[in-house]
């Protein structure tokens, strides 16, 4: 059997077998030729890792050994995985993810000074369609990435049949044209051009791979929003949650909207969406202000309203966009929503059932789980007091404090929304804490309380947390 060690360097038909002995091995691991070889031409495409010159075997090893344990870490690096500048496990299953074809070290082919388009009109052709989908489909796929990013800039985009287009979207096999043929199913699924004349904002989608509008194969929303935003000027995140992160994310629920990192890098080259005329995203129906849900996120207010989410800034001037950052756009009617800010844990509620999100985890259950009893079937408004560790649940009427440290409803609950929270008309549509206030929305109305007293402040329209 042949030892085939980490660290050597693969040059065509320059693998050494078992004479590894010229550095120490700090764990025996075996790597397949295969392996090896996939791993330099990871770093050599991705990294920009220079081909080593020479001919003799042993000088070559020696001068490329320290250059691939560099571009080994570089990418460990990048990727947030441990720093050991050798091809473990987990460097090579990342290596292995499928992903985009685009560099992730700049100053490479792609980003030498961060180009943009000098104009907000973008227009887009697609130049060929691919045969797996309907061609309804890809159209609805193109538009919705394309929407992404509008909705985050004071971008237009205009898709054209016929003429000349800034970016022309395309599906291809292997040699197509450029200088970076793709490499049949998995690996690259596409890659696309910085903005510019030509080819510049193309995107290419590797034919071969299984494209599809759902969960099977790679889903091509996903990837065309990605390309799209180098299409703009971006180049990769090391943000696992963004959607110019490098590799494809087939268990993410955050591949369909932009990330946080995704908006400010947007915005760093085209601004914010101008405010005026259907620039600025609103939800539908200002005339019925009311939410179904709110909660904060940072100093920012998410709520949601017929199964749409949108974030609103919480001081003046008051801005809103539809979707929000870090949330998978859940697309169901949702009843409440709040946040855990001392675990980090986002709850949404619908009807019986809770999903809550953590970091990048998302777990399902029910609302019985959290302590209530079971003729409640939905919640109408939710808030967590980090002060006190409690949970409130509106339910009706009715109102419950939910201990978090121990994980038990407080004694005495439920009692009466109107017993303790004067003013409030009705039933509370949506709840949220916003520095020492809390918010009860209902109706139209939103009703300021202070968060030690229970004392009523203010009341207020709910406009300026509707969007309205
Ligand atoms: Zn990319
Ligand atoms: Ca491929």
């Amino acid at each position: 059997m042949e030892l085939f060690w980490l660290w050597l360097p693969v040059l065509g038909s320059a693998i050494i077998a078992g004479s590894a002995t010229s550095r120490p091995v700090e764990q025996d691991q075996r790597m397949s030729p295969e392996d090896e070889q996939l791993a330099e031409g990871y770093l050599k495409r991705f990294y920009n890792m220079k081909p080593s010159r020479g001919n003799a075997s042993v000088s070559r090893r020696r001068r490329s050994l320290p250059a691939l344990e560099e571009k080994i870490r570089e990418m460990q690096q990048f990727f947030g995985l441990k720093e050991t500048g050798r091809l473990d496990p987990e460097t090579l299953k990342m290596m292995k993810t499928a992903r985009c074809g685009v560099p992730d070290v700049e100053n490479y082919s792609f980003y030498p000074n961060r180009p943009k388009w000098r104009k907000n009109t973008i227009t887009y052709a697609i130049a060929k369609y691919m045969s797996g989908m309907s061609r309804a489909d890809q159209d609805r796929s193109f538009l919705l990435a394309v929407k992404m990013w509008s909705d985050a800039t004071p971008l237009k985009f205009t898709k054209v049949d016929r003429g000349p287009a800034d970016i022309v979207l395309t599906f291809a096999r292997r040699t197509h044209g450029d200088f970076y043929p793709f490499d049949g199913p998995g690996g690259v699924l596409a890659h696309a051009f910085q903005p510019g004349q030509g080819m510049g904002g193309d995107v290419h989608f590797d034919e071969d791979e299984t494209w599809t509008n759902g969960r099977q194969g790679y889903n091509l929303l996903a990837v065309a929003a990605h390309e799209l935003g180098h299409s703009l000027g971006l180049s990769h995140s090391r943000d696992p949650s963004a959607i110019m992160f490098p590799n494809y994310r087939s268990r993410s629920s955050t591949q369909y909207s932009l990330s946080r990192d995704d908006v400010l890098g947007i915005q760093s080259l085209y601004g914010k969406p101008t405010s005026g005329a259907g620039a600025n995203p609103r939800p539908n129906n200002c005339d019925s202000v009311s939410l179904d849900a709110a909660l904060m996120m940072g100093s920012d207010l998410v709520f949601f309203k017929n199964g749409q989410m949108w974030m609103t800034t919480t001081r003046p001037p008051f801005t809103t966009r539809s979707g929000a950052a870090n949330l998978p756009n859940v697309g169901v009617q949702v009843d409440t929503a709040y946040d855990i800010p001392a675990s980090g844990a986002v709850y949404i509620l619908t009807g019986q059932r809770y999903l809550v999100l953590q970091g990048l985890r998302l777990n399902i259950g029910t609302i019985y789980e959290l302590g209530l009893p079971s003729n409640v079937r939905q919640v109408d408004a939710a808030m967590h007091v980090g002060e006190y560790g409690k949970t409130f649940f509106f339910v009706g009427d009715f109102y419950y404090r939910y201990d978090e440290r121990r994980r038990r409803m407080d004694p005495g609950f439920p009692r009466l929304i109107r017993a303790d929270w004067t003013g409030i008309p009705r039933r509370v549509d949506a709840a949220f804490k916003l520095e020492g206030s809390i918010f009860l929305i209902s109706g139209a109305k939103s009703y300021q309380y202070d968060v030690r007293q229970n004392r009523l402040l203010n009341v207020l329209s709910a406009n300026p947390w509707s969007g309205c």
